[in-house]
């Protein structure tokens, strides 16, 4: 299988107005310089515009948290895969189990956002991961693979589609699993993908929960560890920064 390019993608979740967010923009942007993951930040939908702005022509990427899964019309307050794709974005987060609890999104539901994306030539960044009871029955393996099954568009391939593993108990604690427990999940992963196709076989898992400077070398050269999707600490350049600094390539 080809190597593929680490990606370290930030979420910056419901976080920013206007001067914070364009300068946290700002800041990423002046860093970039030298590393070689590929570097993504997700703001959100309000600063998604003047972010592209001030990234336009960095190797920063723009990404949304969020599409919906039809084409534009009467849906008040959705934003459909297209829109995201005109405004300069390159990828979009769906199934974030913080959508999936806050907003009762299913596998199926999550499918239908990530074949919108595709659509609209969107990378989905798929995410999904086990809850802690599901966790401390055993069942992480069985949830991670059904997740994996349910939420993965057919036409999903190493090229148009990220998968990030995001444990729910590990975001945004400060806990992680244990590395053996993460690469477990994503050898698992990675062995179901290779199931599924020839060309679903080297699609990217991202590992995601508490990811910091302090623990990003560890978990990032971890096998089938192919980037991290960061949430608080994306919020301060530096950290951000330091953490795609640490990507093994
Ligand atoms: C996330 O919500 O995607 C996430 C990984 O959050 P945090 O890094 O804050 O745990």
């Amino acid at each position: 299988m080809t190597k593929q390019r680490p990606l370290i993608a930030g979420n910056w979740k419901m976080n920013g107005l206007k001067a914070d967010g364009l300068a946290l923009a700002r800041a990423v942007k002046g860093g970039a310089a030298g590393i070689s993951a590929e570097l993504l930040v997700c703001p959100p939908a309000t600063l998604l515009a003047g972010a592209g702005e001030v990234l336009a022509g960095s190797p920063v990427g723009l990404g949304g948290q969020d599409c919906a899964a039809g084409a534009p019309g009467a849906h008040t307050g959705d934003i459909a895969a297209v829109m995201l794709a005109d405004l300069g974005c390159r990828y979009v987060i769906v199934g974030h189990s913080e959508r999936r609890s806050d907003h009762g999104e299913t596998d199926a539901s999550v499918r239908a956002k990530a074949e919108a994306a595709l659509g609209a030539g969107l990378i989905p960044i798929v995410c999904l991961g086990e809850t802690e009871a599901q966790r401390d029955r055993g069942e992480a393996l069985t949830v991670v693979a059904r997740q994996l099954a349910g939420s993965l568009p057919q036409q999903s391939n190493a090229a148009n589609t990220v998968v990030a593993y995001e444990p729910v108990w590990a975001i945004g604690t400060g806990r992680t699993p244990s590395n053996a427990d993460i690469v477990a999940v994503h050898g698992h992963l990675r062995r179901e993908l290779t199931k599924r196709s020839s060309e679903a076989a080297g699609i990217r898992l991202l590992y995601g929960g508490s990811v910091k400077p302090g623990n990003a070398k560890e978990i990032l050269g971890l096998a089938d560890v192919n980037g991290a999707l960061i949430g608080g600490a994306s919020l301060k350049a530096e950290d951000f920064l330091a953490i795609a600094r640490s990507c093994p390539m």
